[in-house]
């Protein structure tokens, strides 16, 4: 081990609608994190900023000591307070990794695999455009696509059977175009209630779906459970819980073939490797949620690097600005698998010249039913 240091500051940065973080030591090592809360960046930052009065003079390596004493400084939990903690723990990560001089997979049991395999969001307004949608990331390599089945506005004005056929049409559309030899993931955006989603599941079965994401609202792993067993077809949720205890009333109620965890929202790298060999022991497979920046997405490719049971890595595309400007050297992408990177940390340094980009926060908003209900976002 180099000598010690200690942290000197810790430094936010909202840019677009991502919360980056770089926490810099005495030694000059920086490391780089994210915090994954959608929405709610803004007071994230205030919260990293405030865990900042306690890192600042620490020795950046005792990362899980000071995960545990951040966890339980305050009687009170939550998603803000798990997406700052999971932003600096991915950081201290970072650093621990660029003074030894290895990637982080290395320091967490060392790698499984040399590249991970990503599915790509897909989408259209109408059935012609999705399909065009998945057959275009086939063309580029991809071996998996997810998407909704709904229209944009189907809550709008349709019947509860035209909504229904409506998703089947779609999913054997994209299925039949693009054939056996590519994977489709079927993302329900917790739109349905249990009986809807068992309903459609059963239907939507002949396909085949690699995964059938949040069928309904994940607050009860009990009802999810329910759903799983009624559905021929495996679930895979868990990307809004924040902590090892929500993973365990999932994982207890059998409600999930495949989890999702959040490496910015449940814990961090600490926090997801605990929740992947939680779920190892349950025979359940990995696909790490990953709606945010390429700093997110080289987190992730560290978590699935080391852990045994990894299954797909969730991948928006990160050719375009404002996410091709975000990075020095972008991870490599190949044929639909990103390549595990062997450079200290976490692979990724951020680029100085474009750092200056602006927010764009999220507005609050959320669908109104066409009876003029509130509907889930
Ligand atoms: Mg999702």
């Amino acid at each position: 081990m180099p000598n010690s240091t200690k942290i000197e500051r810790v430094e936010t940065i909202l840019w677009d609608r991502w919360l980056l973080i770089r926490i810099y030591c005495e030694d000059g090592t920086v490391g780089i994190g994210e915090g994954g809360v959608h929405g709610w960046q803004r007071p994230t930052r205030t919260m990293v900023d405030t865990m900042a009065d306690y890192l600042v003079g620490k020795n950046p390596s005792y990362i899980e000591h000071h995960y545990q004493w951040l966890y339980r400084s305050s009687h009170f939990m939550g998603s803000v307070v798990q997406g700052a903690l999971s932003a600096i723990d991915i950081a201290l990560w970072d650093i621990k990794g660029k003074r030894l001089g290895v990637p982080i997979y290395d320091l967490m049991g060392g790698k499984t695999r040399d590249r991970v395999r990503c599915y790509m969001h897909v989408g259209g307004t109408s059935k012609d455009e999705l399909v065009a949608s998945a057959m275009a990331a086939v063309a580029d390599g991809f071996t998996a696509v997810r998407f909704t089945p709904f229209p944009p506005d189907y809550y709008l004005h349709k019947s509860y059977s035209a909504w229904a056929d409506e998703a089947v049409e779609r999913v054997g559309a994209v299925k039949e175009s693009v054939g056996n030899s590519v994977d489709i993931c079927v993302e329900i955006h917790r739109q349905m209630a249990p009986a809807e989603s068992i309903w459609l599941g059963r239907r939507l079965e002949q396909f085949n779906p690699f995964f059938y994401e949040d069928p309904m609202l994940p607050d009860s792993p009990a009802r999810m459970g329910e759903v799983a067993e009624q559905c021929n077809i495996p679930i895979a949720t868990g990307e809004r819980f924040t902590t090892i205890f929500e993973y365990e009333q999932l994982l207890d109620a059998n409600a999930a073939s495949y989890i999702r965890p959040d490496v910015c929202l449940c814990g961090g790298l600490s926090g997801s490797k605990k929740v992947a060999a939680m779920a190892e022991a349950k025979h359940v497979k990995v696909i790490p949620h990953n709606p945010l920046s390429p700093v997110s997405t080289a987190a992730c490719v560290q978590l699935d690097a080391c852990i045994p049971n990894f299954a797909l890595q969730e991948y928006t595309g990160e050719s375009e600005p404002p996410k091709s400007d975000l990075l020095v050297t972008p991870l490599e992408l190949v044929d639909g698998y990103l390549i595990v990177p062997e450079s200290p940390g976490l692979g990724i340094e951020l680029n100085e010249e474009t750092l200056a980009g602006s927010e764009n926060p999220k507005i609050l908003d959320t669908p109104i039913g066409f009876d003029g209900s509130v509907q889930d976002r």
